[in-house]
């Protein structure tokens, strides 16, 4: 921080123990025996990590991308895939958004950059069919000593994503990709890129492939920082990709399978994206219910000024904890139900439905939620003392990333049709 206002003892409450202590208080009949004995292991790990940074400080300084390989280390960047060649992880979704929530509280944007390289996990973990080049792309993005991208929205396609113009054409080994995608998150840091592409712009679902391209290749992709002011330590790209060659093993989906790839993939991202959502409210809520049980003004704690307390904090409390109930039930839903409802196509597919519904709600409630206790915390939730500045950084992006409201809603409203038409 560049200068301390507030009084040691605040400061000092705000550790990240004291931090994980309320939201594991608030879990305690949430989660089962395994998920608290799992999140305590996280949080523990990442205790030791923020002393070593100097708390703080040492997030406002941050360089997220030097972090990678710390949290893959310690299983920190994902639990929803199998680890090739490691068997000591708790795997699935639940155990995913322990760790999720984990990282959030840790550090909002470190947190996100982290489920960016995530996304590019999920299609190789599931399409890399026996090649040992992909399997090996797989181990180093899981142990965060190679960063990833996915690379979908291009500069003239971004909710209406399936007409791409970026074009794909036959090599003798492989494809070859030409044009520009944009706002990819990593991507001026990353090492590898997912990225989709057409053969044939008439006809993208029965035509769109997806591959793996290397920065470090000589016919890779290469990418240029765009700002974005709200998240000030992530980088985010426009991604280039010139006569980029992606040999036959890097193939993960060709001829349209491409298509599948992409809905595929939606389902546990947005489920992501809202955990993620629900993550972040808890590191704000923990940073406000402190200091408004600390601070006092006219001679009362704020929390105690009804204004503070009932009309913001307590308002508040209550709606992330039924978002945080609404989250955990649909991550079990999933588990049980995803393999069974893999062969739907999309508009019957509940958890498509569910994953955009989830997915909108929150990211409306995070911006509002720290929105409000931001200004809570008056002076203080502005200034770089506490996290909160981030956590309204990314709350202002949260609707965007992973498709808008309108596109959640645009399901949401096709679902109504289909539940109409089977009743
Ligand atoms: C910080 C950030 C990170 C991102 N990370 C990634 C990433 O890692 N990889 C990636 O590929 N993309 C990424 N994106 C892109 C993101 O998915 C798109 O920005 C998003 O899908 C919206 O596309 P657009 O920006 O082109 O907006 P547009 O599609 O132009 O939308 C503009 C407005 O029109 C509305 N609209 C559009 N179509 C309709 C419709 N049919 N009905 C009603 N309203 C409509 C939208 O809701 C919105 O309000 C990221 C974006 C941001 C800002």
């Amino acid at each position: 921080m560049k200068t301390q206002l507030l009084a040691d003892e605040i400061l000092n409450t705000m550790n990240l123990r004291k931090r994980y202590g309320i939201f594991n208080n608030n879990m305690m009949f949430l989660l089962n025996d395994d998920d608290k004995a799992l999140a305590s292991e996280l949080q523990e790990t990442c205790i030791e990590f923020d002393e070593k940074i100097g708390g703080i400080s040492g997030h406002n300084n941050m360089n997220l991308y030097d972090h990678f390989s710390w949290a893959g280390k310690h299983g920190l960047i994902n639990r929803t895939n199998d680890y090739p060649h490691r068997d000591d992880l708790h795997i699935g979704m639940k155990a995913e958004i322990i760790r999720q929530w984990t990282m959030d509280i840790l550090n909002p944007q470190l947190s996100l950059a982290l489920g960016a390289s995530v996304l590019a996990i999920n299609p190789i973990a599931h399409h890399n069919e026996g090649r040992e080049n992909l399997r090996k792309d797989l181990v180093d993005l899981l142990d965060g000593n190679k960063i990833g991208c996915i690379c979908i929205t291009e500069p003239e396609r971004g909710s209406d994503a399936v007409n791409m113009t970026v074009k794909a054409e036959k090599a003798d080994d492989g494809f070859i990709i030409n044009g520009i995608k944009c706002y990819n998150t990593n991507s001026p840091a990353a090492d590898i890129a997912v990225v989709y592409a057409v053969y044939n712009t008439e006809d993208p679902r029965g035509t769109m492939v997806q591959g793996v391209s290397h920065k470090a290749w000589d016919k890779g992709f290469r990418a240029e920082r765009i700002g974005i002011p709200s998240v000030p330590h992530i980088q985010i790209g426009k991604t280039i990709f010139n006569d980029a060659h992606i040999p036959a093993d890097y193939v993960t989906g060709d001829d349209g399978k491409g298509y599948e790839i992409l809905f595929e993939g939606l389902v546990p991202e947005r489920i992501g994206i809202a955990a993620l959502n629900v993550g972040q409210m808890w590191g704000a809520f923990t940073i406000a219910s402190i200091y408004s049980t600390l601070r006092k003004q006219f001679g009362e704690k704020i929390l105690l000024h009804q204004a503070v307390g009932m009309s913001v904090l307590a308002k508040y409390h209550s709606r992330l904890m039924a978002a945080t109930m609404a989250l955990l039930k649909l991550a079990e839903t999933y588990d049980e139900k995803k393999d069974e409802l893999a062969g739907l196509p999309p508009t019957m597919n509940p958890l498509v439905a569910f994953a955009s519904q989830m997915k909108e709600f929150t990211s409306y409630l995070y911006h509002d939620l720290t929105y409000e206790l931001m200004h809570a915390m008056g002076g203080t939730g502005v200034t770089d003392q506490t996290l909160m500045p981030y956590y309204q950084g990314v709350s202002e992006i949260a609707e965007v990333v992973g498709g808008t409201r309108n596109v959640q809603l645009l399901i949401g409203s096709r679902t109504i049709n289909t539940m109409v038409k089977m009743s």
